[in-house]
């Protein structure tokens, strides 16, 4: 194999066989091919796609590049669920524990920051001792004894994601439907799980933007799901403004133990229990009914705020920070942005805002930055809402004056103003796509 017969092939739109990825790929995962080379071959895919054969190749040399986890011996269905990515979206950190109060396995593999969205394992960092790579014995005593673990990623399962994943946040080589669907497929598959349910994000701050590519993102997953005999569905979720106030990590974290503790934003909770009675659903429950009435409950009553705790303790963090958030990291200055004029707020550019809070220093702009877990925003208006001049409209948290500034700058620059009603912002859960079809369901 000749790597650059191999980017040449790709980039001019000739199908590989398996024998040409499988070298290519293999070289990579294990240090024989450079990243300039690989990152070629990414940014010929964004353009040329994927075809089904290799589609089902990459996928396969993805799971193979690590152990496939077997849960089997574990009692009870083992049910995650994954995002395609987005800005404010924490859900797995309120998710995750919810599903596991009410006795559903969930053996959960998250990544870092992508490019302008946030990564759940880098918002779990932030909790002071967390440890996302536990191992993977770690990981099995864990879910055995309290039903969920969050981890990443390892050099023992998925390693190749792990090096495509990193690489791709750098080199604008995110915004591809077969990359996306192998790098989060192979993941699920790899994690020993019965059921998945996807969170596709549409709108401006998703990675695909427009609804036909959602949706043809989650049909992809969905069949490559089928293929691995994994029962997987899909629901579309608004990201044409961030998800819920807070934008950063530690910030994220604070916000997603509000909605555990029963508070929280309503637009983070309708989209977190949307996922999760879909969960439930695949774990067992009978209806869509009882399953949000169990969720409600476990919110309610602590038991979900409580499997947060454990979690944390679990994985050597201090699970302290649910009853206290204040013992998160905590940025040193802060300041309000405030309404320049009276009008709606018409859109907001979410990957603007996303890429603020990459500047910031909540993510990384090259492979070996180091994440500042204070910074971050909290958005207070969005999209559609009525704002008089002067009213504050969202906080910025920085480590300087001078950082700080340019967020303010860029955040003002990502939020439209309009003197007219603007047209309504997307349902917050539109679609739900299964194998046997597309639902609209608003
Ligand atoms: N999440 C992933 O794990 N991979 C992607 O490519 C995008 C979102």
């Amino acid at each position: 194999m000749i790597p650059y017969h191999v980017i040449r092939r790709k980039r001019d739109g000739i199908e590989l066989s398996v024998e040409e990825l499988k070298g290519f790929f293999t070289a990579f995962a294990e240090g024989r091919l450079p990243e300039y080379q690989m990152a070629a071959f990414l940014m010929a895919t964004c353009f040329r796609g994927l075809t089904p054969v290799e589609l089902r190749t990459l996928v396969d040399l993805i799971i193979n590049s690590g152990v496939r986890l077997d849960f089997s011996e574990i009692e009870g269905p083992k049910i995650d669920k994954h995002s395609t990515g987005g800005v404010g979206d924490k859900v797995s950190l309120v998710l995750a524990p919810l599903v596991a109060s009410l006795g559903v396995t969930v053996p959960m593999m998250s990544g870092r920051g992508l490019g302008h969205s946030g990564g759940t394992v880098d918002k779990l960092e932030s909790i002071p001792g967390f440890n996302v790579q536990p191992g993977l014995d770690a990981f099995r005593q864990q879910l055995e004894r309290i039903g969920c673990a969050l981890i990443t990623q390892t050099d023992q399962i998925t390693p190749l994601d792990k090096k495509l994943y990193a690489l791709r946040d750098v080199s604008g080589t995110v915004e591809s439907i077969p990359l996306i669907a192998s790098s989060i497929m192979s993941k699920k598959i790899a994690e020993g799980i019965d059921g998945l349910v996807l969170d596709v994000k549409r709108g401006n701050g998703a990675f695909l933007p427009e609804l036909d590519q959602s949706l043809t993102l989650a049909q992809t997953m969905i069949s490559i799901g089928e293929m691995y005999g994994k029962q997987t569905v899909a629901l579309l979720t608004a990201m044409d403004r961030p998800l819920g106030h807070a934008v950063g990590n530690a910030i994220e974290v604070e916000e997603s133990i509000h909605v555990l503790r029963g508070e929280g934003p309503s637009d983070l909770k309708e989209v977190t229990v949307a996922l999760a009675v879909e969960m439930l659903l695949l774990a067992g429950w009978a209806d869509a009914r009882q399953a949000r009435a169990d969720l409600e409950g476990a919110l309610a009553d602590g038991r979900a705020a409580t499997k947060f705790q454990q979690i944390i303790e679990a994985q050597g963090g201090n699970p302290a920070v649910v009853d206290d958030p204040a013992l998160l990291p905590q940025a040193q200055v802060r300041h309000v942005l405030e309404a320049k004029a009276d009008g709606w707020i018409e859109a907001m550019d979410v990957r603007a805002i996303g890429d603020a809070a990459v500047q910031l220093g909540a993510g990384r702009a090259t492979l070996d930055a180091v994440i500042d877990h204070s910074v971050g925003f909290l958005i207070t208006a969005k999209t559609g809402d009525r704002i008089v001049r002067g009213q504050p409209i969202a906080s910025v948290f920085a480590t300087d004056e001078s950082s700080a500034a340019l967020a303010i700058e860029a955040l003002h620059a990502a939020i439209t103003v309009s003197d007219e009603t603007p047209a309504p912002p997307l349902p917050l859960v539109s679609h739900r796509v299964t194998a046997e079809g597309i639902e609209e369901l608003a």
